[in-house]
């Protein structure tokens, strides 16, 4: 793996998965995303077709039935949907770098033989549970308990907004709990894996979202729910830090997404500005929506030099918190600048929900909130900095 990506010299291999995937994002993808998006359905089938393709098993190695492949690679395909349909990618997104990536890192093997071959197969999907009702930038202030009886983890407590947690190929949501306090009086953190078989685990009624209708997202409560005392996922006590490590490479992931949607507008508006004509000659022609188009690229080029610099940091070993950071911010507010500009140049249909445009604009406000708002990532920023 190269120190260095460049938008302009994608070696072969990374070139090919992108169009293979963006070949699936058009030709599979797109023709049923406004259906999916009307009905608020998950998309079962397209999820089947991208587990086909080994997309859920991209970053992973072969002994785990993953493709070989590395975080970047994911990052790709994310990009690539994400210029068609943010439900699917967010789908892709969660079940590999929020559900299945936490047991690749932290799991011992016997973890990782259980569960990884379902997940990165993408026949089964794990989700993330570290938000709460009163924890979500403050997400060390969960409330969820596990203890202790009789060799198993008694785990109580409510998780809010969990993607993939409740659909019908859902079996695992890892959940973040206060496992006792730490020498110096705070909370002890510690993640537990929760089969979502477990008696006394309930994924509440589906929220109505304001976009990535066809993503699954759901209040959990769990209730004296008993799992094994081995379902602790790595040490005790480091639940937390391992979530962060965890949303640390998500956000390059969110980033790779949201430049996807930010680019997926300007595709949109390229096309729109020849074809619509108004005053006797396309739109295009005039200056203000040339170099509204034009504002667009840049700001998808630029946040996806940001995000290949983010994963090529972490892809060689170096640090690179701050630069997620910055790829997370960067590609997150092009996405929604670039939606809001694309619906302007659609004029009253971009404020139709068939058109591909007024979906990326109720899609990408979410892009800022999710995996840590704009302002935690100004923070993280700020911290890198010493200030
Ligand atoms: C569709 C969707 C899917 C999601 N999927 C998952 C998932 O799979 N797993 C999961 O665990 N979570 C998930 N989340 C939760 C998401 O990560 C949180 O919503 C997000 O981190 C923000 O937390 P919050 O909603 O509690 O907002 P809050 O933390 O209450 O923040 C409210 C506002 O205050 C600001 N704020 C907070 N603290 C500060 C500060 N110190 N300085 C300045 N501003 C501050 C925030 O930036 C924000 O603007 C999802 C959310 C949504 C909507």
């Amino acid at each position: 793996m190269t120190d260095y990506l460049s938008t302009g010299s994608l070696p072969d291999e990374y070139r090919q998965l992108a169009k293979t995937v963006q070949d699936f994002a058009r030709n599979v993808v797109a023709p049923v995303s406004a259906e999916h998006d009307a009905n608020h359905t998950f998309p079962y089938e397209v999820v089947a077709g991208m587990a086909d393709m080994g997309l859920f098993g991209l970053p992973f190695p072969e002994e785990y039935g993953g493709m070989g492949g590395d975080y970047f690679a994911l990052c790709l395909a994310l990009e690539e949907l994400g210029k068609i349909d943010q439900s699917v990618a967010i789908t892709l997104e969660a079940g590999v770098s929020l559900g299945a990536m936490p047991i690749y890192r932290f799991g011992n093997e016997e973890q990782k033989q259980e569960w990884l071959p379902q997940l990165t197969s993408g026949k089964a999907l794990a989700a993330f549970g570290l938000t709460e009702p009163g924890a979500g930038s403050d997400a060390g202030g969960t409330r969820t308990t596990a203890e202790l009886a009789d060799g198993e983890w008694v785990v109580n407590g409510n998780k809010q907004f969990i993607t993939n947690s409740g659909t019908d190929i859902t079996t695992l949501v890892t959940v973040t709990a206060v496992t006792g306090a730490t020498d110096n009086g705070k909370k002890e953190i510690s993640t537990i894996l929760v089969p979502t078989s477990t008696r006394g685990f309930t994924a509440e009624p589906a929220y109505d979202k304001v976009g990535w209708n066809a993503s699954d997202t759901h209040p959990l409560t769990l209730q004296d729910v008993r799992v094994p005392e081995a379902n602790l996922l790595g040490t005790r006590g480091r639940g937390y830090a391992n979530f962060l490590r965890i949303l640390d490479e998500g956000r390059i992931a969110i980033a790779a997404l949201s430049v996807g949607a930010a680019q997926g507008c300007v595709d949109e508006s390229v096309r729109y500005a020849k074809e619509r004509e108004a005053f006797g000659r396309p739109i295009g022609a005039n200056q203000a929506i040339e170099f509204k188009i034009a504002r667009m690229e840049v700001r998808a080029h630029v946040a996806r030099t940001a995000y290949y610099d983010a994963a090529a940091l972490m892809l060689s070993g170096k640090p690179f918190k701050k630069q997620a950071s910055i790829a997370k911010l960067v590609a997150s507010e092009a996405a929604m600048d670039n939606a809001r500009d694309a619906t302007q140049i659609f004029g009253g249909y971009g404020f139709m929900n068939e058109y591909p445009v007024a979906r990326h604009y109720r899609d990408s406000k979410i892009l800022e909130i999710g995996e840590g708002t704009t302002e935690v990532q100004l923070m993280l920023i700020a911290r890198e900095l010493g200030v």
